[in-house]
């Protein structure tokens, strides 16, 4: 990729222990020098390739899977990013998961438990769009969806925040020893361009169904949604699972500046083709032996002389009329049926 790596991830990781100022230190319409707006495509479908190839070897590895998590504001562009970064890849390898307001039979369980039965299989992508992130997020800005989890109630005390960061760092570890790497991204868009982005779902059609209210009511706490966000990246950007956050504002540059940080920590697993052992090699060659030899048999078969071959044609009815003599012959024998069945009333 044209794009820069190394200088698009200092720009973009969260250092652990850093207490962000996300206003101060990241600018959401920032869209570097790398590559220009014209070149967008070119260099994102330059990115995807080199994307999938990395997916085919983590699948046929079946070692590593790697869980992208991804957190943002509405219409910061999630489903969209989805779309395009993941465009070149198989999909028989990733699954994306939405993560939504929980479910009466989701909060019959601990906070963590729908994420788990979520997590990507060995070899696999496995994309959280949303995730346990919102239990410090969303659950944090209004506080009454506590109210609804069945946590037994001196657990709900003013640490619990604390406490679930801890929880989730202890997890994500757990995660990565076990690997699965965790790649965080914050879709960082701005308060201007969310409205802009609002007010096209509100003016175009085909993106109505996009339109919610509810969206907009929650606008309301952008700076305490900001807060919190700051207040996760200082607890939870780790060595182990640091965060990223990725301007927003340009979509063309978000989608590269994705595609080449999930490509960055594919490759920076030294992933590999399974190398085949000694007696599964000498296999496969007996059975490639045999493949040809029976490939060589046909051949033998088929060296007629052309005499041979013009009197095998003339001494075979021709397949049509041989399908039309037999199609006429099941007609006969049914209105036979059919005549006898009359005959018989
Ligand atoms: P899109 O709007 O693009 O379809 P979305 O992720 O915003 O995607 P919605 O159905 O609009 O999907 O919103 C999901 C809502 O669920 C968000 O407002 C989110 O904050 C909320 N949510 C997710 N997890 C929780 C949770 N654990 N507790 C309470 N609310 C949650
Ligand atoms: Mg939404």
């Amino acid at each position: 990729m044209a794009i820069k790596i190394e200088e698009l991830l200092d720009v973009c990781r969260v250092p652990p222990g850093k207490k962000v100022d996300l206003q101060k230190d990241y600018d959401p319409g920032f869209a570097g020098e790398w590559v220009r707006k014209e070149d967008a495509g070119e260099t994102l479908a330059e990115g995807t390739k080199l994307l999938a190839e990395e997916q085919e070897i983590l699948y046929a590895q079946d070692n590593y899977a790697l869980l992208m998590i991804l957190q943002a504001m509405d219409a910061a562009g999630k489903d969209s990013i989805i779309k395009h970064v993941m465009s070149g890849v198989n999909p028989q390898g990733v699954n994306v998961t939405p993560f939504k307001v929980p479910t009466s039979d989701e909060l019959d369980h601990d906070y963590l438990w729908r994420n788990f039965i979520a997590l990507p299989r060995r070899g696999h992508i496995g994309i959280f769009n949303r995730s346990y992130y919102e239990e410090v997020l969303v659950v944090r800005v209004h506080p009454q969806f506590l109210d609804g989890q069945k946590i037994p109630p001196r657990f709900k005390d003013e640490k619990i925040w604390k406490r679930r960061f801890e929880e989730i760092n202890n997890f994500e570890k757990y995660l990565v020893n076990n690997g699965i790497p965790v790649l965080k991204i914050f879709l960082y868009v701005s308060k201007e361009e969310q409205k802009k982005r609002f007010l096209e779902r509100a003016s175009r059609p085909e993106k109505n169904w996009k339109f919610s209210a509810g969206d907009i009511r929650e606008r309301q706490y952008w700076d305490q949604y900001m807060a919190a966000y700051e207040d996760v990246f200082y607890y939870t950007s780790t060595e182990w699972a640091p965060w990223y956050v990725v301007p927003a504002d340009k979509k063309w540059f978000t989608r590269i500046a994705v595609a080449a940080i999930l490509y960055h920590t594919l490759k920076s697993l030294n992933l590999a083709y399974p190398v085949v052992s000694e007696e599964d090699q000498q296999a496969m060659l007996a059975a490639k032996a045999e493949l040809e030899r029976e490939v060589g048999e046909k051949e033998v078969q088929s060296t007629d002389t052309p005499e041979e071959q013009t009197a095998l044609v003339e001494s075979t009815p021709d397949a049509e009329s041989q399908v039309q003599s037999e199609s006429e012959q099941a007609k006969n024998k049914k209105n036979g049926r059919k005549k006898k069945m009359n005959m018989s009333k």
